[in-house]
């Protein structure tokens, strides 16, 4: 139980590889929060699950792209359980097009869950975690940050500056024991992937060495060793999480 003791809050909780970050460090012992935007049905589903299985959990409707309800999502949890540990900034969209083709809309859409969000619940948590002097910190990136296909402009600036958000907030909160760092999956098998992995999943796999595509606990699991007493030496970092798919190789 390498996270007994700590409250931790996730993003995006609900479904994907949220729920399976939430399994995974209420596994490791913490108490877990996290907030839903749409999928009440499910977020509830999976704090019943958790409590069954004698796992504290709780979660809350809250809107990332929006700083009061970021800052109202923190204050509830501290109230509930007196501090928050762990940060894991997972909530995120996508909304593809070709750039001439892309609209204000799905640009700040994208922007504002994927990286604003980041800037929101960072602000909320960190002074709480600086007069604690303790904190994790984990930024859910992706592999786009760094290797790009056409049509995601708006998705890979917003994970570029959630790894430029990363390294800059670790230098500023090192000193006070909070560590922060992010996860760049690669291809996870969630709704986010459905469409792309139902039209190409096989030709997919053949770029990936790994010979499969990723799942959320693949990256649940970088998020809990993050998370842990094991991690403390480990800041302003990203893990990659994609089976060898950006390591160049030719997949034969
Ligand atoms: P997903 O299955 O589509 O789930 C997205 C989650 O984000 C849901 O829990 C959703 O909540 C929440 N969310 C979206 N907009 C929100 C908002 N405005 N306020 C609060 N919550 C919001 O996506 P996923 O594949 O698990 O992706 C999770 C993270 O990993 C994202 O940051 C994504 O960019 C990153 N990632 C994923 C992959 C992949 O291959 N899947 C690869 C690289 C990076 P509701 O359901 O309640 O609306």
């Amino acid at each position: 139980m390498r996270l007994a003791g700590r409250i931790a809050l996730v993003t995006g909780g609900s479904r994907g590889i949220g729920s399976a970050v939430v399994r995974k460090l209420a596994s490791e012992g913490a108490k877990v929060a996290f907030n839903y935007h749409s999928s009440s049905e499910a977020a509830g589903q999976l704090v019943s699950e958790l409590e069954l299985d004698q796992r504290e959990a709780a979660c809350w409707q809250a809107d990332v792209r929006n700083g009061e309800d970021a800052a109202a999502l923190v204050g509830k949890v501290i109230d509930k359980w007196g501090k928050i540990d762990i940060l894991v900034n997972n909530a995120g969209v996508i909304r593809d097009n070709l750039l001439a083709m892309m609209s204000p809309e799905d640009w700040n859409e994208v922007i504002q869950t994927n990286l604003n969000s980041v800037y929101h619940f960072c602000h909320a948590v960190t002074r709480p975690m600086m007069s604690a002097r303790f904190g994790r910190i984990i930024n859910m990136s992706s592999v786009a940050a760094h290797y790009s296909n056409p049509g995601q402009a708006n998705y890979a600036a917003s994970k570029g500056g959630v790894e430029g958000l990363t390294r800059c907030l670790a230098t500023e909160l090192a000193r006070r024991g909070i560590t922060v760092n992010a996860v760049a999956p690669g291809f996870i098998e969630t709704d986010m992937t459905e469409a792309v992995v139902n039209a190409a999943g096989d030709k997919i796999k053949k770029a990936i060495p790994c010979r499969r595509l990723g799942q959320p606990e693949d990256v649940a699991n970088a998020v809990a060793f993050l998370a842990s007493e094991e991690a403390s030496y480990i800041t302003g970092q990203t893990i990659t999480v994609d089976g060898g798919l950006t390591l160049g190789g030719m997949a034969g």
